[in-house]
């Protein structure tokens, strides 16, 4: 089986049968797609697309690390990413109703450009939480001297809310 790295891929050439991509993703690829806190991409983006005529299945499968933030301590967060997406692609000129997992073209379409919906599924990967894990004793893989420093300054603005509160309620009573 052929192995191509193309972002655009003629469909017209293709012939019914099953296609494999492979695409090493780096942080290049997201610079063209601007995308807060992803430091640093590492993955294998391996997609199967099979040709059934007019109807194009294709499977994203993505492995590899991510480098983000962790929204609770700040500190570098190297993410495991595994995560298949999947997707229609349909030549129609006449499209029902758009579903999630289906995209209509012009039936005259000779190339299609991967790299959006390579992004898309990539996006999909990362998880919503970027937290550190936890280790096998249960202490959290975070940093604990931000945290500190962290937990003193949440104090500290507790503390002038408070004081605030104070402040109008006294004002309320005179
Ligand atoms: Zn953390």
């Amino acid at each position: 089986m052929n192995f191509s790295d193309e972002y655009i891929i003629n469909i017209k050439s293709l012939k019914n049968a099953e296609y494999k991509y492979l695409y090493k993703i780096n942080k290049s690829f997201f610079s063209d797609f601007v995308y807060e806190n992803i430091n640093d991409v590492n993955l294998d983006v391996c997609l199967t697309l099979i040709k059934n005529n007019d109807l194009f299945d294709l499977t994203f499968n993505i492995e590899g690390t991510i480098l983000t933030v962790c929204d609770r301590c700040n500190d570098d967060l190297l993410m495991p990413i595994n995560f298949t997406h999947h997707l229609f692609i349909q030549l129609s000129d006449n499209p029902k109703e758009e579903g999630t997992d289906i995209i209509f073209i012009p039936s005259n379409t000779t190339e299609i450009d991967v790299s959006p919906l390579i992004f898309e599924a990539v996006i999909f990967s990362i998880p919503m939480r970027h937290v550190h894990e936890y280790d096998e004793k249960g202490n959290s893989l975070c940093n604990e001297e931000t945290l500190k420093i962290l937990s003193s300054y949440l104090k500290e603005e507790n503390n002038i809310t408070f004081s605030l509160k104070c402040e109008e309620l006294k004002k309320l009573l005179n």
